[in-house]
């Protein structure tokens, strides 16, 4: 179907007339008695925009009419109309409505009609005439945000190694804004020879520790083919840029306005699908960014067609998806969502092996490791057609092989699956590691809220979508686990939390990464690796945060050069210094929980993390996001020397570098004893000096600051006196 008012149609239009643009006003249902009907009718249309609806007439007078803004209407009535009787007569009434509309504007348009205002508009305090993002970091009583969901039939098709599918894109816009086009990713187009990164064919990204980040298809030629893009029956103009396109509406599509896409597409697997997506052979397909769906827009940057080039996984709106898909009969498929044709899918034993599962901590095998390879060898003709659905997600994939193991164990109601091929035996201890990944997640940072989580191990090195994730098998346990639980934290940044990727990483692989490490010291805790493991942040922060070549955080992630430090190492170091440093473990975590709870299935900006983060702690943290986010200030405290006067020790410190934070300090006394006093960011409010006064007849003989070395103070040396 076409664009439609989700409301009932709009009355034959009469002749075009000069209207001003129309109100648009929440929620109003509001009835008003009237001296002089048609005077007020007039001025709601022509004054404030209003449209005319429906008209009641009695012997051919008329008594009332409805008059509508947005998706709002107020009814005027004669004086006497119906039961208006016992209403107190008046032409005018006083109505509190919120808009995000021009005010001053309107203001404007009543008084070049003669009338007159009691008050001339004025900036209201919180600064914003609606309240989308309040000024506590919370979404705001008229927040809104785009639905769409999605319907796909798609077909694997193993001999042309060929995904062919169509979809039916049901977009609500819930914006008030009028849209004329909807922007599309296309994201396959990556492969394809008119996408940036297609032309460019950069050389990988080379993280700290060996990491390769190969953004591209290696060579392959690929990329998408729309066959249709159609709505209402008609064919929609089309133009695309790469990995996204831009469809034009046949009408617009008004606040509340609904359309249903009708899509048809194919595209060819990349064997290597940019570190994202992939297969291997006809035994294993991985498959992510693939159908088109829909970009983000949101009420601070509009549309949001920043092209996919690699870096920047995604941006996307929430809906619910059904799917279907068509494979060879032999495999067995992982995918986001639920599998809701299960009799024809699975075997009477694995659905026992499955309800057994769904009650046990431990790991059930639901395909043994000798009944895959019996399956793998096995030839099955024909094809099935698994059916999955999925609730409150911004996108959804999915993994198939003929070869898979299957393992599966339950923690809280939420089932948790690992799906891998019988030569990785590492992955026999996975389940175990997924199972405490969500666990500590879900305790720590808010509750898992989908039914299910699998991990499927294959080629892609690690990559994340709604309640699915690609993960390769490593032989060192400890690298095994980060990636498998890197790739789960993702669920909470970005898939509960809908940050955006594309312009802010930081909020995204970094927040992960950050929580990543809680989750690793949970997993090992006790042995050496758990106990030094965030160690590793200083380390990285020696390497990176080299003047010249270091960006700010802020910097999109297709420009930084050093993704690994900017991306996920820095933010991840930011956080452990705002909770070790300066808020406290309990406050940190407390106003983190809130920002996820706050921002669940929504699209938070940073500054609705910087302000929820104040309005939980109570602090101002202005300085320290100045510093961490948008500059590449480092960080340099100095003792510069001791003194003494009387019994007071003087101790001179200094702040050398143009990063500030709350410095501790260590005192050593004569007899041996040693003493650490904080002190506040507030000493650096006057300069770069301070003296601390440490009133004691005890001898202080040395002191050294950031004793517990939790900064990346970039010359320790000065750090102790005497030196
Ligand atoms: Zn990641």
């Amino acid at each position: 179907m076409g664009p439609r008012p989700a409301r009932k149609p709009a009355r034959p239009k009469r002749a075009p007339r000069q209207q001003p643009e129309s109100l648009r006003l929440r929620s109003i249902a509001a009835s008003f008695t009237v001296n002089d009907l048609q005077k007020s009718v007039a001025w709601y249309r022509d004054v404030l925009g209003f449209t005319p609806g429906e008209r009641w007439e009695t012997n051919g007078g008329l008594r009332g009419m409805q008059m509508k803004a947005g998706a709002c209407d107020i009814m005027l009535g004669q004086d006497d109309f119906a039961k208006g009787r016992d209403r107190k007569k008046g032409e005018g009434f006083r109505l509190w409505v919120s808009t995000a509309q021009d005010i001053s504007e309107l203001a404007g348009r009543v008084k070049a009609r003669g009338w007159t205002l009691d008050r001339e508009p004025s900036e209201t305090p919180w600064g914003d005439w609606a309240f989308v993002r309040s000024a506590s970091g919370a979404p705001g009583p008229d927040y809104w945000q785009q639905r769409v969901d999605y319907v796909i039939r798609a077909t694997l098709d193993t001999s042309s190694q060929t995904i062919r599918g169509s979809e039916r894109i049901h977009y609500v816009n819930h914006s008030p804004d009028t849209l004329a086009f909807l922007w599309v990713q296309i994201e396959q187009n990556l492969f394809a020879p008119n996408s940036i990164t297609y032309a460019l064919s950069q050389p990988p990204l080379h993280f700290a520790g060996g990491a390769v980040f190969d953004f591209t298809g290696k060579g392959f030629t690929g990329g998408i083919t729309i066959e249709r893009f159609m709505a209402g029956g008609q064919a929609l103009k089309r133009t695309e840029y790469g990995t996204m396109t831009r469809v034009e509406l046949p009408r617009p599509l008004p606040p509340r306005g609904v359309i249903d896409c009708d899509v048809a597409w194919h595209f060819p697997i990349p064997p290597y699908g940019g570190g994202r997506m992939g297969r291997i052979g006809t035994r294993l397909y991985e498959i992510g960014q693939w159908y088109p769906r829909l970009v983000v827009y949101d009420d601070v940057h509009g549309w949001n067609p920043l092209p996919y080039i690699g870096a920047g996984e995604f941006y996307l709106e929430y809906g619910d998806f059904d799917v279907t898909l068509t494979l060879p009969a032999g495999f067995l498929v992982a995918a986001t969502g639920t599998v809701a044709n299960p009799l024809a899918m699975w075997t009477a034993e694995q659905r026992a092996r499955l309800t057994r599962a769904r009650v046990s901590v431990e790991p059930v095998q639901i395909v043994t490791k000798a009944e895959a390879t019996a399956h793998g060898a096995q030839r099955f003709p024909g094809t099935k057609t698994w059916h999955v659905t999925a609730r409150q997600v911004r996108d959804v994939a999915w993994a198939a092989s003929p070869d898979f193991r299957w393992d599966a164990s339950s923690w809280h109601g939420v089932l948790i699956q690992t799906f891998y091929r019988p030569s990785a035996t590492p992955w026999e201890e996975a389940n175990r590691m997924a199972w405490f990944t969500i666990k500590h997640f879900s305790e720590t940072w808010g509750m898992y809220p989908w039914p299910q989580a699998t991990t499927v191990e294959g080629l892609v090195e690690g990559m994340e979508y709604p309640m699915l994730t690609f993960v390769p098998s490593i032989d060192k346990r400890e690298d095994q686990y980060w990636v498998l639980t890197h790739e789960f934290g993702h669920e909470w940044f970005p898939m509960i939390v809908g940050s955006d990727e594309r312009r802010y990483p930081w909020m995204d692989e970094g927040f992960n990464t950050f929580i990543d490490y809680g989750s690793a010291e949970g997993y090992f805790k006790g042995t050496a690796y758990g106990d030094t493991v965030r160690r590793e942040l200083l380390g990285a922060a020696r390497i990176s945060a080299v003047p010249g070549n270091e960006q700010p955080l802020i910097d999109k992630p297709v420009e930084q050069r050093d993704l690994a430090w900017a991306a996920y190492q820095k933010p991840a170091l930011m956080l452990t210094v705002l909770r070790d440093a300066v808020l406290g473990k309990e406050t940190f975590e407390r106003a983190l929980r809130e920002y996820v709870r706050r921002w669940k299935f929504k699209h938070p900006q940073p500054a609705d993390f910087f302000r929820t983060i104040a309005d939980v702690s109570g602090r101002d943290l202005d300085w320290f996001w100045r510093d961490w986010v948008y500059t590449t200030a480092r960080l340099d405290q100095a003792v510069d020397s001791l003194g003494s006067a009387g019994d007071t020790t003087l101790v001179y410190l200094a702040n050398r570098g143009q990063m500030v934070l709350p410095l501790t300090l260590e005192l050593k006394f004569a007899d041996g004893a040693t003493e650490s006093r904080g002190y506040p960011i507030e000493m650096w409010n006057l300069g770069s000096r301070f003296t601390a006064r440490v009133a004691t007849p005890r001898r202080v003989v040395g002191v050294v600051v950031d004793p517990k070395g939790i900064y990346p103070d970039i010359d320790r040396a000065n750090n102790r006196w005497p030196r």
